[in-house]
């Protein structure tokens, strides 16, 4: 059987988180969150979007380790760790992602775990079928959420510059990658979660972006925006704010090509 996975690529407070919480309410899609965040949950560092604070506290994970339990495996045993993830046998990730397809009956799984090495990891596994999708800011945007968890403008550009051009030269050897605009996301949702929805083969679905919060989540990881209880999307424009007019024009100035450059494929 072929697994089809939605994996998000993009930068930390991209969009990830929100971008995850539409696709999961599809009634046939599962966001799992990032992988690499299933050893931090085990151990009790990380917590479940529906606040269990171990496996054994959630229905869904349980449910995930008991299939696995039945494929010889369970999630304490995966090396999903960051530096782990190189080491995972390509046929357990076929199995891993069997059961989180057999616990929530759905068709197809959102991964968020962003890494492009992950990804290129996934991509050896037998029987799986990748549809990358890449969120991005604006390098302004991006920045100002940035400098809010501490890091300097220079390093956040640098970031931008660097990891929007390595995922823009990828070359998946399956689907192509959908780029997606985090700004234009939040505007027109319907628009881009049928692209979305369509590249793995689904019918994008009204309550993706009418009831969002309402639907069942056991997203591991991510920001506060994971288990927000309102179904309205606000775009995030506290750079405004928070960016000195200087920082801005730096932004715009460091960042603006390869975000043109993003800009066009999306
Ligand atoms: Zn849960």
């Amino acid at each position: 059987m072929t697994i089809r996975i939605i994996y998000l690529l993009g930068l930390g407070h991209s969009g990830t988180t929100l971008l995850g919480r539409l696709l999961n309410a599809h009634s046939q899609a599962m966001s799992i969150g990032g992988t690499k965040n299933i050893p931090l949950f085990v151990s009790g560092r990380k917590s479940c979007a529906c606040g269990a604070l171990f496996p054994a506290e959630c229905s869904y994970w349980s449910a995930v380790d008991d299939s696995l339990e039945k494929r010889g495996l369970s999630l304490s045993g995966l090396q999903f760790g960051y530096e782990d993830q190189e080491n995972l046998k390509p046929e357990e990730l076929h199995l891993f992602f069997e059961s989180v397809l057999e616990a929530s009956g759905a068709e197809v799984i959102v991964d968020t775990s962003r890494r492009r090495t992950y990804f290129a990891k996934l991509e050896q596994g037998p029987g799986l079928e990748l549809i990358p999708v890449h969120i991005f800011k604006s390098p302004w945007a991006q920045y100002s959420s940035n400098k809010r968890k501490g890091m300097g403008l220079i390093r956040s550009l640098w970031n931008y510059n660097v990891r929007g051009r390595r995922i823009r030269t990828m070359k998946p050897k399956g689907h192509p990658i959908v780029h997606v605009h985090y700004e234009d996301l939040c505007r027109d949702p319907e628009r881009h979660l049928a692209r979305i929805m369509a590249a793995a083969g689904l019918a994008f679905e009204d309550e993706q972006v009418t009831a969002f919060s309402e639907s069942e989540t056991h997203i591991l990881g991510g920001n506060r925006a994971r288990s927000d209880k309102s179904s309205v999307i606000r775009l995030d424009e506290n750079w405004r704010e928070r960016l000195t007019v200087f920082e801005q024009s730096a932004a715009r100035l460091l960042g603006g090509a390869v975000y043109r450059r993003n800009l066009k494929e999306s």
